[in-house]
């Protein structure tokens, strides 16, 4: 795949044959008053729940994506039943059977079905009366502890472009919402009962293993809190965003890997070994990386893979597998071999899209870029955002088309390792216009954290007045392209001028 180049576009912009895209189901966006969109039948059934419980669809929504990445699969650490997440939107096993008696569903479909699951937790988060923001924080706090409500906020402030399980897609748009106070490292004590007291240092900590926890984040955090758990580790890091907590100090004997603790510390992260693509984040990899790598140094560890294991791999007496097959050693030990720092970079660009619409019309544009970094692309945290300026609102956002944000049309479609191409699917709408105009749109990669790369793209569409359109109905539909039609769509092109260094390096998260 090559860029085009600037230069060769216009040939190709206003006549060019059919989209194919037209066969994809056109997401549908957030109209007024309906704060979700997507492709997704979930973004149906939210809608549907809101409207009869009162509860947010998007605060919904979050709560799903919080919780289990639209995957419904949370559950809790091994043994911990009291604190064992159930269905789409992570319930709480103690909280279930309450949940269903007051939604009126039965405590299986609540577990199995996704709208039971939304009717179930909606009634969790019920309040009585006209809710504020306060009222909803309060209950997240209730329904899934502070970090729960942390993430939630966070997720709408930020906008949600994310995945369900078959691939579709679940869109909040972003909602500017107060700071919160930036998170730090914290030291969370766990129970002093799920540890030895040691006095460990440089000699005595040989190896450092890896687990994930097969729950969330603040669920395994809780629990090695609890007395009765047995277990701890020395650190817990968040998949959204890589967050680390110590929970145990390094010179204490935690209880993470049944009899090979004496001489290792142990790191947990969140998530499930089952879904590495939705939980194993580059956010999370690069932060635990970095601990990890100043953990090696300050205790002379070798940075490999054998010094640096995982609980299935080590010689221990316990038979857990984690943090499995789809945890990328070869990633990981790159990551910490450079201290935490990998690099962002794509190139070789190629754009298909719509060459002309009648203004209102909605077209589809696809974006394929390859990643040519060290770091990888994760759905919802790596997105397309409007360049030259950056971050200017587009005027291609119509209110039919479901962007996370005015500026940011959508995010990579899948996981995209290094050395795959990324795929950045979204639709346009035409502005109003008074005669025929050229509208160049560029667009440019951004990193959940700020940081812009890769080459800069350009989105040209020919757009044309109501008036000068074609009498012919059909035509106005975004799929409309036949022949002798002026609103024809163009399959290509649309390239990518590199501006500035393609490579950039990732800044630090924390
Ligand atoms: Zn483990």
């Amino acid at each position: 795949m090559r860029a085009v180049r600037r230069g060769t576009l216009l040939a190709c912009a206003f006549f060019g044959a059919a989209v194919a895209a037209c066969a994809q189901p056109a997401p549908s966006a957030p109209a007024a008053g309906r704060s979700v969109g997507g492709s997704s039948p979930l973004v149906a059934q939210l809608h549907a729940v809101a409207a009869d419980t009162g509860v947010p669809a998007e605060l919904l929504a979050a709560v799903a994506w919080s919780e289990t990445r639209l995957r419904g699969d949370a559950q809790a650490p091994a043994g911990d039943e009291a604190a064992a997440r159930v269905g789409l939107l992570g319930i709480r096993a103690s909280d279930l059977s309450r949940a269903a008696i007051a939604a009126g569903v039965s405590d299986d479909d609540a577990r199995h079905d996704p709208e039971a699951s939304m009717r179930a937790a909606a009634a969790l988060l019920r309040t009585p009366g006209a809710a504020t923001a306060a009222d909803y924080d309060a209950a997240l706090r209730a329904y899934g502890g502070p970090g729960l409500a942390d993430q939630v906020a966070r997720a709408l402030a930020r906008g949600l472009d994310a995945r369900d399980a078959s691939g579709a897609s679940v869109v909040v748009p972003a909602r500017p919402m107060p700071a919160r106070p930036a998170e730090t490292v914290a030291f969370v004590p766990a129970s002093a009962q799920n540890y030895d007291t040691g006095s460990r240092g440089v000699g005595d900590i040989d190896h450092i293993v890896i687990h994930d926890t097969e729950g969330n984040f603040d669920g395994a955090v809780s629990w090695f809190q609890d007395p009765a758990a047995q277990v701890s580790a020395h650190y817990v890091v968040r998949s959204s965003d890589g967050h680390v907590v110590q929970m145990v100090h390094d010179k204490d004997v935690a209880w993470h890997d049944k009899c090979f603790n004496t001489h290792t510390i142990g790191v947990e992260h969140e998530g499930f070994m089952a879904h590495p693509d939705v939980w194993y984040t580059e956010a999370m990899y690069t932060s635990s990386a970095t601990l990890v790598a100043a953990l090696a140094d300050t205790y002379g560890i070798a940075k490999e893979h054998g010094t640096i294991l995982g609980h299935g791999e080590a010689p221990d007496c316990s038979d857990h597998t984690d943090p499995g097959p789809g945890w990328d050693w070869a990633h990981y030990i790159d990551l910490v071999k450079t201290g935490g720092a990998p690099q962002l970079a794509g190139d070789t660009a190629e754009v298909t899209g719509p060459g002309a619409l009648v203004e209102g019309e909605v077209g589809d544009v696809m974006i394929q870029l390859a990643n040519t970094g060290t770091a990888a692309w994760d759905v919802d945290a790596t997105r397309l955002g409007t360049a030259l300026p950056q971050d200017h609102d587009s005027v291609l956002a119509g209110a039919d088309v479901a962007w996370p944000a005015p500026s940011r049309p959508t995010s990579v479609a899948a996981h995209t390792a290094p050395g795959e191409t990324g795929a950045f699917a979204f639709q346009i709408q035409a502005p109003h216009v008074t005669h025929g105009t050229v509208i160049d749109e560029a667009f440019q990669l951004i990193e959940d954290d700020g940081t812009w790369f890769g080459p800069t793209m350009h989105v040209v569409v020919f757009v044309t007045p109501v008036r000068d359109a074609p009498q012919d109905p059909q035509a106005m539909s975004g799929c409309a392209a036949g022949a002798g039609s002026t609103n024809g769509g163009c399959a290509i092109l649309v390239a990518a001028g590199v501006l500035g260094p393609a490579l950039r390096r990732r800044r630090r998260r924390r």
